[in-house]
């Protein structure tokens, strides 16, 4: 089976622990405000590759990853490529190598077909980074374009399983930096028992050409990434690290 793959990343050292290579798969349903990647949005297309291929690049790069350092794959949305992540980590634990799967969860549902398949992928899956992009239903769904129940319901079942996870939450003046809302945020972090670390991600503009070269209008247009204190301010509301 291949995988298609946006792009790579062979010494990323912001998603999950130590030096990682980081594989941005294609295809992602959400539509955030503030994504600096929409050009990872289509379905079935980009780079088709395999896990053997993927795997065998990764491995250059071993001698880097030390004791905590591996593979990670991000998005886009990998779990719409499932049965490619499971291949891929399948082999790669096999190997030793670690895992960590980076994830907004918005494919992620208790039917039963998709549960199976989510099961066999957290056997291989070291970590998960889960983003909480919004605690509110109503302002996810303006944020992102999708609900947030089953996304909630997704940390729930992580904690469940026991699943080791990093909470993500990217800060957005106006948008996502509200004291309530976080503190609601954190409450909802205090429910789950496997959270490792929570991350505050300042939002950015880098990727707003993006939109520009799609053709996309920007909805944050005006909006500047978060001042110091906002980020303190946040990190301290959510523990932060
Ligand atoms: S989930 Fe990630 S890739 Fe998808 S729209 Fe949001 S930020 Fe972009």
């Amino acid at each position: 089976m291949n995988g298609f793959v946006h792009s790579i990343e062979s010494f990323g050292s912001v998603d999950g622990p130590g030096i990682r290579f980081v594989i941005f798969l294609n295809g992602c349903k959400m539509r955030c405000q503030y994504c600096h990647n929409p050009d990872t949005w289509k379905c079935n297309v980009g780079d088709e590759m395999s896990a053997d291929e993927l795997i065998e690049k990764a491995l250059r790069y071993r001698p880097y990853w030390g004791t905590e350092g591996g593979i990670t794959v991000s998005g886009g949305e990998a779990l719409l490529q499932i049965d490619f992540v499971l291949e891929l980590f399948s082999k790669a634990k096999k190997m030793g190598i670690s895992t960590c799967l980076d994830t907004s969860a918005n494919p992620f549902s208790r039917d039963d077909a998709f549960i199976k398949k989510f099961d066999s992928l957290m056997a291989v899956t070291d970590l998960v980074l889960l983003d909480i992009k919004h605690i509110d239903s109503e302002c996810h769904k303006k944020l992102t374009g999708q609900d947030n129940a089953n996304i909630l319901d997704c940390a729930r079942y992580l904690s469940d399983i026991n699943k080791p996870v990093w909470i993500r939450h990217v800060l957005v003046p106006e948008v996502t930096d509200d004291d309530n809302m976080l503190r609601r945020t954190r409450e909802f972090i205090d429910t789950l028992k496997n959270v490792e670390r929570v991350e505050v991600l300042p939002y950015h503009t880098l990727g707003v050409f993006k939109w520009e070269e799609l053709g996309i209008p920007y909805k944050l247009e005006g909006i500047n990434p978060p001042t110091k204190e906002r980020i303190e301010n946040a990190k301290s509301i959510l523990g932060a690290n």
